[in-house]
Order: C-alpha cells, then structure tokens, then sequence
C-alpha cells in the first residue's frame, strides 16, 4: 500500500466503491465518473504506477481478468460494444498513479469517437521507427 493513493485506500477498505469482483490479485470496481454505464476499472492489489513498473506476475494474470470481466459487463449492461483502456504516465490522461484498466462500454450512437489519424509518415518514417522500436525489444 502507497501512502495517499486512491485507490491503495479502497482496496483495504478505507474508501468505499461500488465492487463488483474481488480475488486476490484484482479489486474491481465501478468508475465514479463514467464515460457511460457499467464503465468499470480492473485494479491490481499490488501498489504499482502504470504498465511500466507491472510485476511479470501481474501482466501474466490482467489478460484473463479483463476477458472475464468484459464479458460480464458487456452482458450486464446490454452493451453493444466495449473500449479496454490503459493510460500511461501524465502525457497519456493517467490521473491516478495505481495501475488500473478501463473497461468501457459502447452503445450504438453513443456519441463518442476515437482519436483521429495525423498521417504525414513517409516510408522512411516508417522504417526509422520500426527500427527503432525493435532495437528496444
Ligand atoms: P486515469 O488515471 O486512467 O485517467 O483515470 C482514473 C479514473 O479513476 C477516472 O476515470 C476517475 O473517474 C476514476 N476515479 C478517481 N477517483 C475515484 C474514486 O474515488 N472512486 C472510483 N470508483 N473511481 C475513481
Ligand atoms: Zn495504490
């Protein structure tokens, strides 16, 4: 547990949430501001920033939580469709600084669209950057 965060304080308790799934690895819980209903937050227990500091273990068991969960959701609330969202550190919209994945459901006509493409890459963009990403693997 990190001191003053959020989410650390609904996981023991302190804070309440509206929870809908617990094991000992995830906490789940509905967002309090949701983009639309049913939006739920799948929740590591373990106190870590973002994708960037994830344990081995926990990347290895989000895969199937968030299937299990999405699907659950989807269902509960008739949607017609569903976003998994992970923001990542400030410049990517993360507010709080305890891992969490955004599971969204979509209704036909909703409203919301996604981000847009800015094209302008040349083939060479392409391949500086594929190359540069590769060299990191
Ligand atoms: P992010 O860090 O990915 O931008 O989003 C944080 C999310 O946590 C937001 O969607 C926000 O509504 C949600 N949130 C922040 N504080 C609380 C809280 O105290 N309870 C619940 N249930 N959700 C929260
Ligand atoms: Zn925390």
């Amino acid at each position: 547990m990190a001191n003053n965060c959020i989410f650390c304080k609904i996981i023991t308790g302190e804070i309440p949430a509206s929870k809908i799934y617990e094991d000992n690895d995830f906490f789940v819980m509905l967002d309090i501001n949701p983009v639309n209903r049913g939006h739920s937050l799948v929740i590591p227990k373990t106190h870590f920033a973002n994708i960037f500091d994830a344990p081995e273990e926990i990347t290895a068991k989000i895969g199937p939580m968030i299937k299990k969960m999405a699907q659950a959701i989807k269902t509960g609330v008739n949607a017609d469709g569903l976003n998994v969202v992970i923001n990542n550190d400030q410049a990517a919209g993360q507010v709080v600084f305890h891992a969490h994945v955004h599971l969204i459901p979509r209704f036909e006509g909703d409203g919301f669209t996604h981000w847009h493409g800015k094209g302008g890459e040349t083939p060479a963009d392409f391949e500086e950057t594929k190359t540069r990403i590769i060299s990191e693997l």
